[in-house]
């Protein structure tokens, strides 16, 4: 019997890709070094281009139940002047709606189908290294010193991937000197400015950025509320104390709430200790190859690519990348050229992508990035090339076309 596919990593591209490859009949193993499933930084945003891969897999009417469903992000002034809005689904457009669920009840119904299909899941196995690689198999090890041998061994391990140490082992990812403080709050602690307050809202101040306030849960009683903090980079265990400094946070999120007007200041007036998360900002050069030189290395998710987040895209791009590459090895399309093809579809995706994160923050940050111009464009957002693209129906036409 043919070795099995090793996924390293239990994050949403690792389950992704287990599911979409039982669904193309390949067998694989997932290897997470934590204990359990991971439940970091609360909930996240995914838009229609990943909800309809979801679909896909069968996990999205759940998912949706969990969620705050939403089409529309808004940009408010200090004054409470609607400045701007940003689309993030619509269900006539793209048959979705945008959602933010929490990153645990993705996992846990990603989980359920896995272990309803027998796919092996190994908790507490962390990756250590690639011992050698031949033209069809690539032996690998564990850092408890057991030894594996797989057909394929693909990394989902995160911006900090170690897979990626084999490929690229000068390679470092870059902190960008941002970093993401936010907490969960009951909404019933909030003053709104009016009843039919619309909401996810980002309220934007000159001089103290941005303060963002967006709904998590279906009946909206949670919200998240958060600001972004320029930060020094700190090594490993520093960044461990800032995560765990929760008062911290606290005090940086109550900073200046004032300025943003009661709202804030109510918003930010109990938090609750177990609900604050700080996400510090990475991002990795674009790499020449997500494939090694026999293909039997790949990666895939933040461990390929990681994009800040203005856009809201990470998770729904890493799973873009996981069904597509489900899809052609399924269809045993695997040789240079296709992952080659893969792999350009791939970023040329995400430098799109980077190029509207650009364009985003010019729009709304043009102080704090330095420059007293906004964007002489003032056109609204036109995303169809974003959530309207059928990922799975790209790789059809390129497998039949071929
Ligand atoms: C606080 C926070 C909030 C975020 N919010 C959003 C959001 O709202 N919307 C959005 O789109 N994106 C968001 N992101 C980014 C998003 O989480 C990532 O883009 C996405 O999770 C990438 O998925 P991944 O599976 O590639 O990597 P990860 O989610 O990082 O998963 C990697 C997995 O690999 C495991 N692992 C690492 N090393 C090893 C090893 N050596 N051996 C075995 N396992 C290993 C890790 O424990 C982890 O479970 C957020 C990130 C953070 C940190």
């Amino acid at each position: 019997m043919a070795p099995e596919v090793s996924i390293i990593g239990a994050g949403i591209a690792g389950l992704t890709l287990a599911l979409s490859l039982h669904t193309q009949g390949i067998p694989c193993a997932v290897y997470e070094s934590r204990p359990e499933p991971q439940n970091i930084g609360g909930a996240v945003m995914l838009s229609p281009n990943s909800l309809r891969l979801f679909d896909n897999i069968g996990i999205y009417d759940g998912l949706k139940r969990h969620g705050y469903n939403f089409d529309t992000l808004y940009f408010r002034d200090l004054a409470g002047s609607l400045k701007e809005t940003y689309p993030f689904g619509s269900v006539e457009k793209y048959g979705y709606s945008g959602l933010r669920v929490y990153r645990y009840q993705l996992i846990d119904l990603l989980l359920e189908k896995l272990k309803a299909n027998g796919t092996s899941m190994h908790f507490n196995h962390k990756f250590s290294h690639v011992i050698s690689e031949s033209e069809d198999t690539v032996t690998w090890q564990l850092i408890n010193g057991t030894t594996k041998t797989s057909s394929l061994l693909i990394g989902a391990d995160g911006i900090h991937s170690r897979v990626r140490q084999y490929m690229y082992p000068d390679l470092s990812p870059k902190f960008t000197g941002m970093a993401g403080i936010t907490a969960a709050v009951p909404t019933a602690n909030i003053k709104l400015p009016s009843p039919d307050y619309k909401m996810p809202v980002t309220i934007m101040s000159p001089t103290h950025g941005a303060f963002v306030i967006a709904p998590q849960t279906p009946d909206a009683s949670e919200v998240f509320i958060g600001k972004q903090k320029r930060m020094a980079e700190h090594s490993r265990e520093g960044w461990e104390q800032v995560f765990a400094d929760k008062e911290a946070s606290i005090a940086f999120l109550r900073e200046g709430a004032e300025v943003f007007g009661d709202i804030a200041v109510t918003a930010t007036s109990d938090i609750p200790l177990e609900h604050v998360n700080v996400w510090p900002f990475y991002v990795i050069p674009k790499l020449d190859s997500w494939s090694s030189s026999n293909r039997r290395v790949l990666l895939v998710g933040d461990s390929a690519h990681c994009i800040p987040p203005s856009a809201g895209q990470g998770i729904s791009q890493a799973v873009e990348d996981v069904v597509m590459l489900a899809i052609l090895l399924g269809k045993g399309r695997s040789d240079k050229k296709d992952l080659g093809w893969w792999q350009q579809f791939r970023q040329a995706r995400l430098q799109q992508i980077l190029l509207l994160n650009a364009r985003i923050d010019r729009r709304r940050l043009p102080k704090l990035l330095g420059s007293e111009e906004k964007d002489d464009d003032e056109q609204g957002f036109d995303l169809d090339w974003l959530y309207g693209i059928n990922v799975v129906a790209e790789v059809e036409r390129y497998v039949g076309g071929l």
